[in-house]
């Protein structure tokens, strides 16, 4: 059980710690190169639940600039006139008084002096790219995502067979049990060759489910191979059953147990076919 606890509480922790870490390293040094109050929105996107804080920072940050210099790189605001670094000139203005004009304007506002047609010395702003932000997006969904799968993944491969006892003749089952229950089926159930009986009896606790299985093979084929899988697929779990010391056609019974977070289902496979099984379920532990 602890095993599963570690790696249960791992995506968990790697939730708790990386994704807001990444949130703050970002955020940090996109409102530094911003102008915005750095500390202050690093902590709120890091310390808001859910990430509020760092939704909240992505929309305002919008009205924020995120402007640089074309010929030096410097950061620069909206209001700069020129280049802090560089001295660039950055948007248009009047010759005569520096108040900032629009292209198209014909006389100063400020001033009234007649502005010329068209000032060529000007260095527009660029837009910065953000490049980090894609990664920190994809990161902050898909590492819990994958983590949470893995995790699931891991928490359904623990769930394996706790126990499974040996093959016993049906004669040998009815003089070692005690159990009513199982001497009543037996006696009544005379299942085809190609087919097994299964009684299937699953009992909840508060963390997991117990399954138990008791397989009644009527007429074993002294060659083949039997397999008993439980779950599906890639999760699934397989036990060989060994017929070795049984004669061809003798019957024999199989008690399986599994315990997991949910009830396992078995299939039999005799030479690599599903037998057709039939499962009834019952009310009383097999045991
Ligand atoms: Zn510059
Ligand atoms: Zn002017």
């Amino acid at each position: 059980m602890s095993g599963i606890t570690i790696i249960m509480l791992l995506p968990l922790l790697v939730i708790i710690i990386a994704v807001p870490l990444l949130v703050g390293v970002y955020v940090y040094r996109d409102a530094s190169s911003r102008g915005m109050n750095a500390v202050l929105w690093t902590l709120l996107a890091v310390l808001a639940p859910s990430l509020i804080g760092f939704i909240i920072y992505l929309l305002v940050r919008g009205s924020y600039s995120n402007l640089k210099c074309r010929v030096c790189g410097e950061r620069l605001r909206e209001d700069y006139m020129v280049c802090p670094g560089c001295g660039a000139k950055l948007r248009p203005s009047c010759p005569n008084c520096s108040a900032p004009v629009e292209p198209d304007w014909k006389l100063c506002p400020r001033c009234a002096a007649p502005l010329p047609e068209q000032q060529t010395d000007i260095a527009a702003p660029v837009k910065k790219k953000d490049r980090t932000l894609p990664v920190i997006l994809a990161a902050v969904i898909l590492v819990p995502l994958v983590l949470i799968l893995l995790s699931v993944a891991a928490f359904t491969t623990e769930s394996t067979m706790s126990s499974a006892t040996a093959l016993l003749s049906v004669d040998d089952y009815i003089q070692e049990t005690g159990n009513t229950q199982i001497r009543e089926w037996l006696s009544k159930k005379k299942p085809a060759d190609n087919q097994a009986a299964v009684l299937r009896y699953e009992i909840d606790t508060d963390d997991e489910t117990v399954t138990q299985y008791l397989i009644y093979i009527p007429s074993l084929s002294e060659s083949a191979e039997y397999t008993v899988e439980s779950g599906s697929g890639f999760f699934g779990d397989s036990i060989d059953v060994d017929i070795s010391d049984k004669g061809e056609g003798s019957d024999a019974l199989m008690s399986i147990s599994f315990t997991s977070g949910d009830a396992v289902d078995i299939s039999i496979t005799c030479e690599g076919e599903k037998m057709q099984c039939e499962i009834e379920d019952v009310k009383e532990p097999l045991d």
